[in-house]
């Protein structure tokens, strides 16, 4: 027996605590304020990207699925992004609250998150857009290095590590992602900045949307987005 969305089975349906999405373009910093929010707030950190690339490096059949779409910056189909999702909303650690990065990516997405979390009780209670404008965002990806281990992300100019190659965090190595190469660069934007300005819309008309200046330094924009996080779900100290 399955739940009115489909696919996860009833029983693997927990409650859910606080919901925040986090949005904003392919390099608007979303991963970066992620990372410190979710241990300010008490919430689990759900990347869809950081998912798609952990099944890729395993080569299990969701990564051997998706390696193609990532490659060439496209959208992976929401079939398969939206049964990774829902699997791993179903974990216990869900229960508490999840700060969402990446999803939802177009409102077909919004829509079916919507339904996932009515079932669990709860809602998307708040969804911050960290703006950012296009030349940014370019200049932001190309300097991008992630940490092999968990993605922590740094910039050769804007947030380098204490020892050059290696994360802070976690001491794995760094390395830039081949989606950060400028030609899927230009793809990724062409194609996902479209469908994120709906999903903008989307949030804006539920009453849910706050916009965030992400030209700002990095430590202003998690002020920021803390001053209107805070209010809309408390905070756990
Ligand atoms: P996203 O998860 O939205 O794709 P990231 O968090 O990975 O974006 O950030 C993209 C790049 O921009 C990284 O190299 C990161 O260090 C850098 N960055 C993030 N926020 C800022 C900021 N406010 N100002 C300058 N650079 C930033
Ligand atoms: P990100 O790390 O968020 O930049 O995502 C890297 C890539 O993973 C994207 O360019 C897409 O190919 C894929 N991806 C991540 N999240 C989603 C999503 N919600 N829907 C479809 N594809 C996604």
């Amino acid at each position: 027996m399955t739940s009115a969305i489909g696919r996860v089975p009833i029983g693997r349906n927990p409650p859910i605590g606080r919901v925040v999405v986090l949005l904003g373009a392919p390099g608007a910093g979303k991963g970066t304020q992620a990372q410190i929010l979710s241990e300010r707030l008490g919430l689990a950190h759900v990347a869809t990207g950081d998912l798609f690339r952990a099944a890729v490096r395993d080569e299990t059949p969701l990564g051997l699925a998706a390696k193609g779409y990532m490659d060439r910056g496209e959208l992976v189909p929401d079939g398969v992004t939206i049964e990774m999702l829902l699997e791993r909303l179903a974990k216990p650690d869900a229960q508490a609250g999840i700060l969402l990065d990446g999803f939802p990516r177009n409102t077909a997405q919004a829509e079916v998150l919507d339904k996932a979390l009515a079932e669990k009780g709860g809602q998307v209670d708040l969804a911050p857009y960290i703006e950012v404008p296009e030349a940014d965002l370019v200049a932001r990806l190309g300097g991008r290095w992630i940490c092999r281990a968990q993605g922590h992300p740094y910039h050769e100019l804007n947030k380098q590590p204490a020892q050059s190659g290696v994360c802070d965090v976690d001491g794995s190595d760094l390395y830039q992602r081949t989606d950060d190469q400028p030609a899927t660069v230009q793809a990724r934007l062409r194609q996902q900045l479209g469908a994120l300005d709906l999903v903008v819309d989307y949030y804006r008309k539920r009453a849910v949307l706050t916009v965030v200046d992400g030209r700002k330094d990095i430590g202003q924009v998690t002020v920021d987005l803390l001053a209107a996080i805070v209010p809309a779900i408390g905070s756990r100290g």
